[in-house]
């Protein structure tokens, strides 16, 4: 471990503890970063400067399959605060360090709504916008006021709207263009005032159903969301993984129709462009994917999209199941199916 100017870089880094999916792999380099000023340095500095880097937060969203040459940047960036309150909405802020989950706590104890579909998103605040996160009918973008970013290059925050960030399904410019070029360091929430519950989410309408419960306060949205989320997905803490593996698949409504003609129980929903989006879960299971295995890499039982290590995994495993997943799928629909994590 060496210091620069009270920068801590470690050599050899083992980043097992920092993906969810609990993979081996080694950064020759690892740099945390708990500010603008420490990004800047990494930028200045006479060796890391110039070499290629990888922008690290939870670690909830990759698949390692091999040891990383290049800087691995661990955002660990603190605080959450009010920073202006309109008379529409509250514009809250938190450090991309900070965890997911419990600025979605922080927010609804304050009193500010509007996150808690998104609860239990494993992660932190920074990777969030990077692929536009959602669940049960609403994703970051449809709360998102700002971010503030480093460039590694040229060592200068900039502040992006909306815009600039280009959101789209489990996607944004970070993961494109802006990937491993900037260091997200903060982001700031639009928490509207006249706030309405979102409960479009069949699921949801099913504890809507239950509870007789048909205009849950926002507390109650969140626990309803934890209680779904606990129920069908496992925990990295228990389980490794990496969530929803492949990406839902967006169909025109007559490579639909074909589908249909063919699997007239297909899992889809209509959206609002026209487009319709399959369950790629259910095409998994009907390939009779759930609960097979490649070596240590498994398919969930409780959910096919989900991929699991069942102990001591490595990430050619993961892969080689990925491929087969993919493989067999297409064989039966014509799909492709695009991988949700990002493969290092
Ligand atoms: C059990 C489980 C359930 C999940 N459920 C959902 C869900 O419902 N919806 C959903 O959208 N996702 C879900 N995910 C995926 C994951 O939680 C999100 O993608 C999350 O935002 C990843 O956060 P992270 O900090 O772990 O990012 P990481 O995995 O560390 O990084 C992901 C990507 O973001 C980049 N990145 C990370 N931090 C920054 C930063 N500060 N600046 C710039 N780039 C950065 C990385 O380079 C990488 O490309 C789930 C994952 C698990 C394990």
């Amino acid at each position: 471990m060496g210091e620069n100017c009270g920068m801590q870089i470690e050599s050899g880094a083992s980043l097992k503890p920092y993906n969810s999916f609990g993979l081996p792999a080694v950064a020759r380099t690892l740099v945390r970063v708990a500010s603008d000023s420490d990004v800047r340095r990494v930028v200045d500095h006479p060796e890391l400067g110039t070499a290629p880097k990888f922008v690290l937060g939870g670690g909830s969203n990759i698949i390692l399959t091999r040891d990383m040459p290049q800087v691995v940047l661990k955002v660990e960036v603190r605080g959450m605060r009010l920073v202006q309150e309109r008379d529409d909405a509250w514009i809250v802020e938190a450090g991309a360090g900070e965890n997911w989950h419990e600025f979605v706590a922080f927010t609804l104890a304050r009193g500010w709504p509007g996150l808690e579909n998104l609860a239990l998103i494993p992660g932190t605040v920074g990777a969030a916008p990077v692929q536009n996160i959602g669940a049960y009918g609403l994703e970051l973008k449809d709360r998102f006021e700002s971010l503030d970013a480093v460039d590694l290059v040229t060592g200068r925050t900039v502040t992006l709207h909306a815009d600039i960030c280009a959101f789209g399904y489990r996607d944004s410019v970070f993961k494109h263009s802006l990937s491993n070029r900037t260091v997200i360091t903060r982001v700031r929430f639009r928490l509207p005032k006249a706030w309405q519950p979102v409960l479009g989410y069949l699921e949801l309408e099913r504890k809507m159903a239950e509870t007789g419960n048909h205009a849950p306060s926002a507390q109650q949205v969140f626990d309803w969301v934890c209680a779904i989320r606990r129920a069908k997905l496992p925990d990295p803490l228990v389980i490794g993984n990496a969530g929803s593996f492949f990406k839902n698949p967006v169909v025109t409504i007559e490579q639909c129709r074909d589908i249909i003609g063919r699997d007239p129980e297909i899992v889809h929903y209509p959206m609002p462009d026209g487009s319709i989006k399959l369950a790629a879960g259910w095409m998994i299971d009907a390939c009779g994917w759930k609960g097979k295995s490649v070596g240590q890499a498994g398919v969930y039982e409780k959910q096919a999209l989900v991929l699991v290590n069942r102990g001591g995994a490595i990430g050619s495993e993961v892969m080689l199941l990925a491929q087969a997943i993919q493989e067999s799928v297409y064989g039966r629909f014509g799909i492709r199916l695009e991988t949700e994590p990002l493969v290092v």
